[in-house]
């Protein structure tokens, strides 16, 4: 995997490295990462994660958490800490460098202060609706404000007066005096300060007033001393407005320059999963899922119960890469990703997952044979571990067939099969139910053919079957995944839908993304820790469930991924 340790080269990185080379930022390379703290993170937030905090590893440099909690009435403090806990899991968060908009408050006001002082700033009185109607149009320039030449002074009075509480909510707003006129939407005198009397999660009631998100992303930046703002590509638009906020205050000498620049890169996109936090609320308050940690769920937190890993994320963004155009992305390239990484991370276990007797007719009762697994085919140093074959057995039901297709190599009925890491053994029996089930297979085992002792090679077999000793199996519960949605683009138009009728992309879900197994696994993976990950063989990835899963109860598993990308093909 040429991808974990190289930095990939990307558009941004070589911007970084022209800043670097002509010494723009004296050597200096600061990133921010702005979660609003209204929600938990979701896949896409860790590719602007590593790419905000990676590159700040990479060039020596510092990535700021920073919670844009600049919107008093949607924020939490339990979104705060489960955010703080995302980013620790992927393997960055550095309490040193986290911050909030709100602590830029006084700094803030002050800013927009100095802004009406030197006329670039206005306290428009016009309702929502006629400053709407005055914005204009893509085609048609706006309509200056009524109010737009008021004085210094009287505009100072009211702003102040603003901040002072003394008006309802809607009554005025601070507004930037740009240009109603300008082809960008944006720049036609973009709002400031709103008033909103609303408590705040950090400033209670202090504030009457908060900034918008175009004055306090860029003011916030300025002030931690950022010098590369990466953002997605719906900003693009708003980055003239971002300069002009932060060129106005340096001029003002609010800031020292240089100032930091915006840098668009496009959203990850993913396909089966949509990656708004609009759409995971409905999902959660629908009750379509088991909360937003459910493991089918596209947030870091639903990863992370998944078993999906930090470095699988890792992979998966330096695989994806950085652009600027709009991409989206298959669903299988994270689950290969995570695959890939497992395969080197997870020791093995054994797990039969639809469980069907087997009795080794000729072993007996009270014998144990000890046979050795390693606990990683391709890593001889993870050592062995002990498996203790006893005359009964759990093997997986779809090991034995009655009634075989060619080129069937596991049991069937008078065939030869190798236990892994044990004995061959050939079919002498079976029981079968009212219904054709086959209840209980008989077998003679050949105590000449051990694995791993002298000679047991000397006979041959195809097939090679996993297996656990009944008498030490734990029973376990198992949980299978499927994709949340039976669509690639859920809620998306389809062919032969009439036109004027809009799709939900609810009605686009899986009813059966979850099965629910009683397997039998290995005692030693049915004490493991909550979150310990297995590849059950020949399955898939296993993780014990972070919440459900307690050494010494009935374990519970969580299937991360299959071994191969089977998705589609039936299961
Ligand atoms: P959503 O669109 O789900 O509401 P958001 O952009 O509102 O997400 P924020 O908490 O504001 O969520 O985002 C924090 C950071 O994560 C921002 O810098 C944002 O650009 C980035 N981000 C959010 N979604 C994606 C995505 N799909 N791909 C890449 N970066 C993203
Ligand atoms: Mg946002």
């Amino acid at each position: 995997m040429s991808e974990s340790n190289e930095p990939i080269s990307h558009f941004i990185r070589n911007r970084v490295d022209a800043d670097q080379d002509q010494g723009t930022y004296g050597g200096k390379v600061t990133t921010r990462f702005p979660p609003e703290p209204n929600g938990y993170l979701h896949f896409g937030h860790a590719k602007s994660i590593f790419l905000n905090f990676g590159l700040a590893r990479d060039y020596n440099g510092i990535c700021h958490l920073r919670f844009d909690d600049t919107n008093p009435v949607k924020e939490e403090q339990a979104y705060v800490d489960a955010i703080r806990e995302d980013i620790d899991w992927l393997g960055f968060r550095d309490p040193a460098h986290e911050h909030f908009a709100s602590d830029y408050f006084e700094t803030l006001y002050q800013g927009a202060v100095s802004l009406v002082k030197a006329g670039l700033a206005y306290v428009d009185s016009q309702s929502a609706d006629e400053m709407r109607a005055n914005r204009g149009t893509l085609k048609e320039p706006g309509t200056n404000s009524p109010y737009r030449e008021r004085s210094i002074e009287e505009n100072l009075d009211l702003f102040t007066r603003m901040r002072a509480g003394e008006f309802p909510d809607g009554e005025h707003i601070l507004r930037a005096k740009i240009d109603m006129a300008s082809p960008n939407l944006n720049m036609r005198d973009p709002a400031i300060y709103r008033i909103r009397h609303a408590h705040h999660h950090r400033t209670g009631d202090d504030w009457p007033i908060y900034p918008m998100y175009d004055y306090a992303h860029c003011v916030s930046d300025a002030i931690e001393g950022v010098t590369h703002s990466l953002c997605t590509l719906e900003f693009e638009d708003h980055r003239p407005l971002y300069d002009w906020f932060i060129a106005k205050l340096a001029d003002l000498g609010f800031f020292e320059r240089p100032l930091p620049q915006q840098i668009e890169f496009s959203r990850l996109n993913l396909t089966y999963m949509p990656l708004s936090k609009r759409k995971l609320i409905q999902l959660v308050e629908g009750g379509h899922v088991d909360g937003w940690d459910d493991p089918r769920m596209p947030t870091l937190k639903g990863a992370r119960r998944r078993g999906f890993t930090p470095a699988g994320f890792k992979l998966f963004t330096d695989r994806i890469g950085v652009s600027k155009s709009d991409s989206l992305i298959d669903f299988g390239v994270l689950e290969d990703c995570m695959r890939e990484t497992l395969n080197e991370s997870a020791e093995r276990r054994i797990g039969v997952l639809d469980p069907l007797k087997l009795v080794l007719v000729n072993f007996p009762e009270d014998h144990e044979e000890t046979c050795y697994a390693p606990n990683h085919p391709q890593k001889p140093d993870w050592g062995k571990r002990e498996v203790k074959l006893t005359r009964e057995l759990w093997i997986e039901r779809g090991d034995f067939a009655l009634d075989p297709p060619k080129k069937y190599f596991r049991l069937k009925p008078d065939g030869e099969v190798r236990l892994r890491y044990g004995f061959i053994i050939k079919h002498v029996g079976h029981d079968v139910d009212e219904d054709g089930q086959v209840t209980c297979v008989y077998a003679e085992y050949d105590p000449d053919t051990k694995s791993g002792t002298p000679g047991a090679d000397a006979r041959k077999v195809k097939g090679n079957i996993h297996w656990l000793s009944a008498r030490d199996a734990v029973e376990t519960e198992i949980r299978q995944y499927d994709r949340l949605f039976n669509v690639p683009a859920p809620g998306a138009r389809r062919e032969g839908d009439e036109p004027d009728v809009e799709r939900d992309f609810l009605d686009d879900i899986n009813p059966d993304s979850i099965h629910t197994l009683t397997a039998y696994i290995e005692a030693g993976a049915a004490n493991a820790e909550p979150e310990s990950i297995y590849q059950f063989e020949r399955h898939g990835y296993f993780v014990a469930d972070q919440k459900e899963h307690a050494p010494g109860q009935r374990p519970v598993f969580n299937r991360a991924v299959t071994l191969r990308d089977s998705w589609g093909q039936g299961k």
